[in-house]
């Protein structure tokens, strides 16, 4: 699990790109900014529900979109107590929307201790009103940015402009979109990676849409996460610090070591990712750790060496030995990094 910057200009996307819409999207930006670091009250961004560009921007687009879904909704469900609720979100809805991690977070546990019909986690019983309102949520999803190209394409790029190459879930797989501008045979023309939703949209339907609730993935953790709940004992990447998670291994005798994943959060369980990384990245790891237990006398120089430089000078020595990024800033641009650090650690934890 890899660290994701959350701050309010990754949380805005556009259908397209002109003088005209950049200027809002930096005005609106600006608002968030002021918003976030005052009253938080997110309505305060219905002042540009009267701008010609307003429908290019994501969160205004969406928060159309929901409201109309809405509408429908309280003509088709049956509960007075959800009208109510459906009601409810309608005035929410520029938070669920914009608001940061914290925000939409803080909106779970409040519906959540008061037993909110928006919220549903057995999938068995689920009533025929929220089945109607996810069945609008998941529509609205699919219509309005999995399967809306240049909403879709804005979207992945707010993460490859910051330089994300890899899965922030299994810091395994690249999820660098690919578009290809021709197409050869019966192949797809478009290939880009999954939209991961960190809340279930099974779940919290509510969250279809909400930007700090979605990132990208690679195929293999979208599925195997599939709609497992991650409320309330998981973290996502936009909340995680460094040493939420921590490899370590256990060396079992000359030839082998094991890889261990250590966390209070649930994530590498539900993710399978202890059991991933022993059996998939063993042979990588015994080849850097146990070459270092060979040769301790080479070894110990190495580490006096590197950790009486500058950072800069280690940054440019740890990427030619362990190829690998340094600093957890970086984590995201190549595969393993997250584990190739901690391994490099232990081997100077080992030394003292
Ligand atoms: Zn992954």
């Amino acid at each position: 699990m890899i660290k994701v910057d959350n701050s309010h200009r990754t949380r805005l996307f556009t259908n397209a790109s002109s003088d005209e819409i950049d200027d809002l999207k930096s005005r609106v930006a600006n608002k968030i900014l002021e918003i976030e670091s005052g009253s938080r009250d997110y309505n305060k961004l219905a002042m540009f529900e009267n701008e010609s560009y307003k429908d290019n921007i994501s969160v205004f687009l969406y928060k159309k979109k929901i409201d109309e879904a809405i509408k429908l909704l309280l003509d088709e469900v049956a509960d007075k107590a959800f009208k109510n609720e459906l009601r409810n979100l309608q005035k929410n809805l520029f938070k669920v929307l914009i608001g940061d991690f914290k925000t939409i977070k803080e909106y779970l546990i409040e519906l959540d201790s008061s037993n909110s019909k928006l919220i549903h986690r057995d999938s068995t019983t689920k009533s025929a009103d929220f089945k109607k309102y996810q069945k609008r949520f998941e529509d609205l999803y699919t219509s309005q940015l999995s399967g809306s190209d240049e909403f879709k394409k804005s979207f992945f790029r707010l993460f490859t402009e910051q330089g994300i190459n890899v899965c922030p879930y299994c810091n395994r797989n690249y999820i660098n979109p690919i578009y290809k501008t021709e197409k050869v045979g019966n192949d797809y023309k478009k290939k880009s990676p999954d939209i991961e939703h960190f809340f279930p949209k099974s779940i919290y339907p509510l969250f279809s849409l909400a930007i700090s609730n979605l990132l990208p993935s690679c195929d293999f953790c979208n599925k195997i996460k599939s709609n497992v709940d991650t409320y309330p004992n998981c973290k996502s990447p936009y909340e995680i610090e460094e040493d939420d998670f921590k490899f370590y291994f256990d060396p079992l005798d000359v030839s082998s070591s094991t890889i261990k994943l250590e966390s209070k959060f649930d994530n590498s369980k539900i993710l399978h990712l202890e059991n991933l990384y022993a059996k998939v990245h063993n042979k990588f790891v015994d080849e850097i750790y146990l070459e270092s237990r060979k040769y301790p006398l080479e070894n110990r120089r190495f580490l006096n060496r590197f950790f009486s430089l500058p950072l800069d000078s280690q940054k440019r020595l740890y990427k030619r030995k362990m190829c690998n990024y340094y600093l957890e800033d970086d984590f995201n641009k190549q595969p393993l990094s997250k584990m190739t650090k901690d391994l490099f650690m232990q081997i100077k934890e080992d030394e003292e």
